[in-house]
């Protein structure tokens, strides 16, 4: 069996066509769905969300891989959040100079004085990776960093499977059909969401989607939305606007929004500075962080997915002491670590500039921000190192090791886009899933897996960037 699509069906202009008439249908027959620019915030006019006509190839072993490490991250996050001199520590340079680290920090920091008010959390995390195509050729998973907030794609990709399934299958590719896995996250982040509604132990009480102003990613979202509808679970949806309007904490500091008890806050919005267009918006995170809700994420488990943390557990013994009578889970973890540098003052922080300066095109610049297209590649790395060499705005960023996937031939279905065969290169995330009550690990699993692709000519990623795509593995 070839590994990937054979080239007289890559390369039938006819049959090709064919293909993306039926793969545009079926997308938008599974609801793999997004609403259009102009009106992201109606449903009356929707299109599919950009993905490949084709799955992509990849090798079972770093797939496993990613997939039974799941279930360690989960607990390295968890622990990290949970360790606030650990947060203090990495964090200490960061939020000396970076303003939006620096007012979550500063959250994290009242609800550790004024005690937390409620013991369970509930963690749904995705770990990205791509594979790296070493000197000797060797394959390797390296992880690109660890999403703890508004992961999103576990609702596109529970229907992606069944989408490229069918491609393959009316482009006579039958039993390649088969390699591509199972996949439903949606089922497994809702049913963790479910556990921690149910610990919670109100049934008038909801699960709140914290959403973003501009929801055309909403369809997303719905997928895990009506797998709790499906366990009885009531979920609403509401902004940032609705809590600074309506949000209250009674006595026993129950958060109440729009006279709804909240149960479980789900954030899907609050990870970037522009999400908080004023000082309410702010107050009302704080409100939610400080209520009996469980947050996902609570501030702290927010604070653990950053950059800056990545970085410093990446630093020898770091990680180990995390993990003390399990060395080979931190050598399982430390093994898909790319390197990662550190750009506080000092020596460590000099020499880490003078290597990128030397060689651009061998890392990677990245500051403490979320969802696509914050990070800073090649010639540009120079002009902004040199910009800022000697000072400490450097210590905003971290500095890591480019990692280089083989690409591949894919044809990219974006809307309005020509229809032309790319070189691509993909993104793996594995999606984790836990819920803790005190000192108690109710449940901690790997739901389900992403697949990302972008065109090659792309540095950065990001499905809602409008650069990567979503994809499925095909398995070998
Ligand atoms: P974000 O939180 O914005 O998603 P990422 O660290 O995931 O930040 O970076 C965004 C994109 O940039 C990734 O999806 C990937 O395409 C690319 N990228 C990030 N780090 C690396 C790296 N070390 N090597 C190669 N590409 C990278
Ligand atoms: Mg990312
Ligand atoms: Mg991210």
């Amino acid at each position: 069996m070839a590994q990937g699509i054979p080239d007289d069906v890559m390369m039938n202009a006819a049959l090709i066509k064919d293909l993306v008439d039926v793969a545009k249908d079926a997308a938008l027959q599974q609801g793999v769905l997004m609403r259009i620019q102009e009106t992201p915030n109606s449903s009356e006019m929707v299109t599919y969300t950009s993905f490949t006509l084709f799955p992509t190839p990849v090798p079972k072993a770093p797939f496993l891989q990613a997939l039974a490490l799941q279930t360690h991250y989960n607990t390295l996050v968890d622990k990290i959040s949970q360790d606030p001199d650990f947060l203090q520590d990495a964090l200490a340079s960061t939020i000396a100079v970076d303003d939006f680290t620096a007012r979550l920090f500063r959250i994290h920091q009242q609800i550790l004085k004024e005690g937390r008010s409620q013991s369970i959390v509930l963690g749904l995390n995705r770990s990205d990776y791509m594979l790296d195509q070493g000197e000797d050729g060797k394959l390797s998973l390296k992880q690109i960093e660890i999403n703890t907030f508004a992961a999103s794609f576990g609702g596109h990709s529970s229907r992606t499977t069944d989408l490229h399934r069918t491609i393959l299958k009316v482009a006579g590719l039958l039993e390649d059909s088969q390699r591509i896995p199972d996949n439903n996250p949606a089922a497994g982040l809702a049913g963790a969401v479910a556990k921690a509604w149910e610990l919670y132990g109100s049934e008038r009480a909801v699960v709140m989607f914290l959403v973003e102003d501009n929801q055309r990613n909403v369809f997303d979202q719905r997928f895990i939305e009506y797998e709790l509808w499906k366990r009885n679970v009531p979920t609403t949806r509401k902004r940032f606007e609705d809590v600074c309007k309506s949000g209250s904490l009674d006595q026993d500091k129950r958060l109440f929004v729009d006279g709804l008890e909240v149960a479980v806050v789900y954030f899907r919005n609050g990870y970037m500075p522009q999400n908080y267009v004023s000082e309410q918006y702010w107050d009302a995170r704080l409100l939610m962080e400080r209520s009996m809700a469980v947050k996902c994420p609570d501030i702290s488990t927010h604070l653990a997915g950053t950059k800056k943390v990545q970085q410093v557990l990446a630093k020898p013994g770091v990680l180990e002491k995390f993990f003390p009578d399990q060395p080979q889970v931190a050598e399982q973890i430390r093994a898909t670590f790319a390197g990662l540098y550190t750009l506080d003052m000092g020596p460590d922080g000099d020499k880490t500039v003078a290597m990128a300066l030397a060689a651009p095109d061998r890392f990677v610049l990245k500051p403490q921000r979320e969802g696509g297209g914050n990070n800073i590649y090649g010639s540009e790395i120079c002009e902004v190192l040199e910009g800022m060499k000697e000072g400490t705005e450097r210590m905003a960023y971290i500095l890591m090791d480019k990692i280089l996937p083989t690409p591949s031939k894919n044809y990219l279905l974006i809307r309005d886009a020509p229809l032309q065969i790319s070189n691509c290169l993909s993104e793996l995330g594995a999606f984790g899933a836990y819920v803790r009550r005190g000192k108690d690990t109710v449940m901690n699993e790997c739901v389900g897996h992403l697949l990302r692709t972008k065109g090659s000519e792309h540095s950065d990623g990001g499905v809602a960037a409008g650069v990567a795509v979503l994809d499925n593995p095909l398995l070998f």
